[in-house]
């Protein structure tokens, strides 16, 4: 699949609903966002607010009995409408995701060599084991990781190395995109930083187009990100580049947020104490109504249409 540039990935209007044991959770509503060649969009929300959602529903991840609406479109594939055919070969080849444990997604019973092997042929990238061995062995090397490392077992690994060998993996087929769902959350200090030099060093020699950055870590997104999405309850309700969102948040939400990390350019809002206005049953409004201290009777009807503050920077509240 070639792409033109520009624009890598359109999400329009992206709805996800769990099922499960006969109850019903919408984890993701009516989110759109585009990804740009050359960028790293950061999805950056509390645990829960559907930012990993919406890096599983790019890679076509959400199945029966959930459900996913809306587009996912890459260079004229919607994912969300392709065959589990179609989505083997652009899973991977085109779009790669590090999951935040990497001992979830290796197989512990499987020597790393056997992950590599496994991978490589199964997506064509090479036809002997032989060949597959030599790319691992480049892999590794790149992020910093002796050849030594193919023959061991991921629980012979420090969770610093099994994430770095997550980076190796996702890279082996070389995708375009590179999805990192919280990639240093379990991380010590030295870990964390030596796997984001290896992301860094993924964008900066080309190795990937873009990257999509998931992690509740504001520090994290502020070292990382290019542009920034707030997430909260399934919805985005700020983006912006991420001058914008250090030196101008609009969201109360998004001020709160940041109010820890950034300067004092952020008036503090008041603690988010709550209010009086309450929700009807059946009514969709705004998420962050419970906890604002600028909440009006609107905020409880209708979610708020976007208001645009430049190209890049746009809010969802009433107060503007
Ligand atoms: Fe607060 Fe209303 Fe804005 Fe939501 S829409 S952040 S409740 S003022």
């Amino acid at each position: 699949m070639q792409n033109g540039g520009g624009s890598l990935i359109q999400v329009r209007n992206l709805n996800v609903t769990y099922h499960s044991f006969g109850e019903t959770k919408q984890a993701v509503r009516d989110v759109s966002f585009s990804l740009n060649s050359g960028e790293t969009l950061g999805f950056l929300g509390e645990s829960g607010s559907g930012k990993s959602t919406i890096g599983w529903a790019i890679l076509g991840m959400i199945e029966p009995p959930h459900e996913a609406s809306g587009e996912v479109v890459y260079n004229n594939f919607n994912v969300l409408a392709a065959s589990e055919g179609k989505l083997r070969r652009y899973r991977w080849k085109e779009v790669a995701m590090i999951f935040q444990t990497a001992m979830n997604s290796l197989d512990p019973l499987v020597t790393i060599k056997k992950s590599f092997v496994q991978l490589l042929i199964g997506k064509g990238i090479a036809d002997k084991e032989e060949g597959a061995v030599e790319i691992a062995v480049n892999l590794l090397r790149y992020v910093g990781l002796s050849p030594k490392v193919l023959d061991m077992y991921t629980f012979e690994l420090s969770g610093g190395m099994r994430q770095r060998v997550s980076i190796a993996l996702a890279i082996a087929c070389n995708p375009k995109i590179l999805i990192a769902d919280e990639p240093t959350t379990a991380l010590d200090t030295v870990n964390q930083f030596s796997v984001l030099a290896n992301m860094r060093k993924l964008k900066e020699e080309r190795k990937i187009d873009a990257m999509i950055l998931i992690t509740h870590d504001v520090e994290i997104q502020m070292i990382m990100a290019d542009r920034i999405a707030i997430t909260l309850k399934g919805r985005i309700v700020e983006e912006g580049s991420k001058e914008e969102m250090i030196n101008d948040p609009k969201h109360p939400y998004t001020r709160l947020l940041l109010q820890s990390v950034t300067s004092a350019n952020i008036t503090k809002i008041e603690a988010a104490t709550g209010n009086n206005v309450k929700f009807e049953d059946g009514k969709d409004g705004c998420p962050f109504l419970a906890q604002c201290p600028y909440a009006m009777p609107k905020c409880a009807e209708s979610f708020p249409e976007p208001k645009a503050f430049s190209k890049t920077h746009t809010v969802y509240c009433y107060i503007y």
